[in-house]
């Protein structure tokens, strides 16, 4: 299959940390991880997000470097997805 497309890639990189909260409805997990097993891309993004998110869950801020918070907020920002959808 060939229907990889990078506006998916956007979208998705737009839900991911809902996706790892487990907010999402289980219909979008499916196709979030079904586009996760076809893009080494995004699923190298995914484990970084996760990894940042517990990084900045720890509650001791001077561990957490600003630029990665700053990149995973405006991450946590993107609402491609949404747009898409509607
Ligand atoms: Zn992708």
């Amino acid at each position: 299959m060939s229907d990889h497309l990078h506006e998916n890639c956007q979208a998705l990189l737009g839900t991911l940390s809902e996706y790892i909260d487990g907010e999402l409805p289980a219909e979008l997990c499916r196709e979030i991880e079904k586009h996760l097993e076809g893009c080494d891309n995004c699923r190298v993004v995914l484990n970084t997000t996760k990894r940042t998110i517990d990084l900045v869950r720890v509650p001791v801020d001077e561990d957490v470097p600003a630029d990665i918070r700053e990149r995973l907020f405006k991450r946590l920002n993107l609402d491609e997805y949404l747009n898409l959808k509607n």
